[in-house]
């Protein structure tokens, strides 16, 4: 899957290593305690082998399966329910994904993340590990060049999180079904991130997972991540926020953009530090954030897989794929 246009398309993505200027952003909230946890099964037991035969065809947006993703959310928020970043009820949603991954045939790791303790949006949460959940292709070198898709699976201590973020889980996992047996541009990392949600007020307090995961590359891996898309809240609104870290040029936005276009997903282009592509960026990679529509239920028990619209779910798929094709 990888052998392919690599050439091309490693070229095209040197120009995504941009960056602009500085800029402000709220940090999103932190992560506490909730309920405990049923631990369903998977709505399907997929065929596909995340090795894509090299006769295999190219993935396209329509190949997104919605319907995948809303059932993920009704599995995390619904059944689930709230599961901040060190609970037992992360454990086991962290322990649901990982065996969609595998299912799908991707080869998985599971990275501990110490958190410490805090308040997280406003009810005290004791320090703990969390973890992140890493899908990869059979046989990927982690310094050949490669791209990446990030969401967090933490949720406030209050909060089902259907929106924040099931809703970006639940993609990550349509994409993970639809690229398994299809070829893409570069080969793909799929990530579950933990503890995202913030334990204090500075930009220290939070993004524990993703700051982890990036603190564990090399140089050469670094180099190797030619873009990060990180999906949080994106179930709500009918256009997709495409947000880049900093003001200014920025190339691997703009690939964004145009990869909406191909798709015929509408966006809003906007600033955004407030998920997991901050840390990318802040290592000196291309990361871009899709989400962050507002909405009532924001970090609250409303927040449930009704506040979802699978609509929205398959717009933010289809753009993925758009940029995983080319
Ligand atoms: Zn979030």
């Amino acid at each position: 899957m990888y052998e392919r246009a690599r050439l091309v398309v490693a070229a095209l993505a040197l120009a995504l290593a941009a960056m602009g200027c500085s800029d402000t952003e709220r940090p999103s909230p932190p992560a506490a305690s909730g309920p405990e946890a049923s631990n369903a099964e998977p709505p399907s037991a997929p065929t596909a082998t995340a090795e894509p035969t090299p006769q295999a065809r190219a993935v396209r947006p329509a190949d997104l399966d919605a319907a995948v993703a809303m059932a993920a959310v009704r599995h995390l928020a619904g059944e689930i329910g709230p599961r901040h970043a060190t609970s037992p009820a992360y454990r086991a949603a962290a322990d649901w994904v990982a065996r969609r991954f595998s299912s799908l045939g991707y080869d998985v790791r599971r990275q501990p993340v110490a958190v410490p303790g805090g308040d997280s949006w406003g009810v005290p949460v004791d320090a703990g590990r969390s973890e992140n959940v890493i899908a990869s292709p059979n046989g990927l070198d982690p310094a050949a060049p490669h791209l990446l898709v990030g969401a967090h699976l933490d949720t406030v201590p209050q909060a089902p999180g259907a929106e924040d973020n099931a809703s970006g889980v639940g993609v990550l996992l349509a994409v993970a079904e639809a690229i398994a047996d299809r070829r893409t541009r570069l080969p793909v990392v799929l990530v579950a991130f933990g503890a995202e949600e913030p334990r204090g007020p500075t930009d220290a307090d939070h993004h524990y997972g993703s700051r982890a995961y990036v603190a564990s590359f090399g140089p050469a891996q670094r180099r190797a991540v030619r873009g990060m898309l990180s999906l949080d809240r994106v179930g709500v609104g009918s256009v997709v926020p495409v947000g880049q870290a900093r003001s200014g040029p920025d190339p691997a936005h703009r690939a964004v953009l145009a990869a909406a276009r191909r798709a015929g997903v509408p966006v809003r282009p906007d600033l955004n530090r407030s998920s997991d592509h901050w840390q990318f960026v802040l290592g000196g990679m291309p990361g871009v954030r899709l989400g962050s529509t507002p909405y009532a239920a924001y970090h609250s028990p409303d927040d449930v897989p009704a506040v979802v619209d699978q609509a929205q779910l398959a717009r933010t798929g289809r753009l993925v794929l758009a940029w995983l094709a080319r």
